[in-house]
């Protein structure tokens, strides 16, 4: 859908504002794969790897893992022959240098980024937001315990799999998860918009308006058109 072109989204947004929900539902609409750095460290974490128990402490804390273990770390994902069309980001970059490293990486392959959408959602829905949420610990799929309660009480409606609640998403650390945002990744809306990238979108709908919005969005950038 992108002239042949590889198409790259960045999704920004602050924690709880929809980004992995939007991603994956885009990701299997345009059948680009999906890459969230969050996972990647969840996952190393679960597999004990010595990224994930070096990862484990920063999370723990709602703080960033460093820029350039990250920034490493996510380009060897998007080297994956999967990302040879391009990909979703999910949570990646989250500081002007990993914006920076993503940018001069995909120069070096005549590449660069498509579009950045931004979900706008305010802080306290943030805040209600992620003290309901579930996931999957087989499938990943997500709920919310007020808004979109799984059938059966912790269990997924899709795989039956298991349904926890990040350790991350416990009132006090995403009070500071949201400090570092605004702190650390804030500052990305200004950089996307001056590459006239980005895409305000506002996050507080039903799921399935946004993602309309988000795929007019991507379709606009993919079509070769200024996003604004
Ligand atoms: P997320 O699933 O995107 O909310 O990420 C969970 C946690 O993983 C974050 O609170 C950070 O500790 C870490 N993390 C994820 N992505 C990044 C990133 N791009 N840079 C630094 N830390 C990250």
């Amino acid at each position: 859908m992108n002239g042949g072109q590889p198409l790259y989204i960045v999704m920004l947004g602050a924690p709880g504002a929809g980004k992995g929900t939007q991603a994956r539902l885009l990701s299997e609409a345009l059948n680009l794969p999906q890459v969230s750095s969050g996972d990647i460290f969840r996952e190393n974490l679960k597999n004990q790897t010595p990224l994930g128990l070096l990862a484990k402490q920063y999370m723990d804390a709602g703080g960033l893992v460093p820029d350039d273990i990250t920034i490493d770390m996510v380009m060897e994902r998007l080297g994956r022959p999967d990302c040879a069309d391009g990909a979703i980001l999910d949570g990646f970059p989250r500081t002007l240098a990993q914006a920076d490293a993503l940018d001069q990486a995909l120069a070096r392959q005549g590449r660069c980024i498509g579009v950045a959408p931004l979900l706008e959602v305010a802080d306290e829905a943030v805040i209600e937001r992620l003290a309901g949420r579930r996931i999957c610990r087989e499938c990943q799929a997500m709920y919310n315990i007020d808004s979109s309660p799984p059938r059966v009480e912790g269990r997924c409606d899709k795989c039956g799999g298991e349904l926890y609640r990040r350790a991350d998403d416990d009132p006090e650390t995403v009070r500071n998860r949201l400090f570092v945002y605004y702190k650390q990744t804030a500052p990305l809306i200004g950089y996307y918009y001056a590459h006239r990238l980005l895409v305000p979108l506002s996050g507080e709908r039903p799921i399935e308006a946004v993602q309309a919005d988000l795929q007019a969005a991507v379709a606009t950038a993919a079509a070769g058109g200024r996003v604004r």
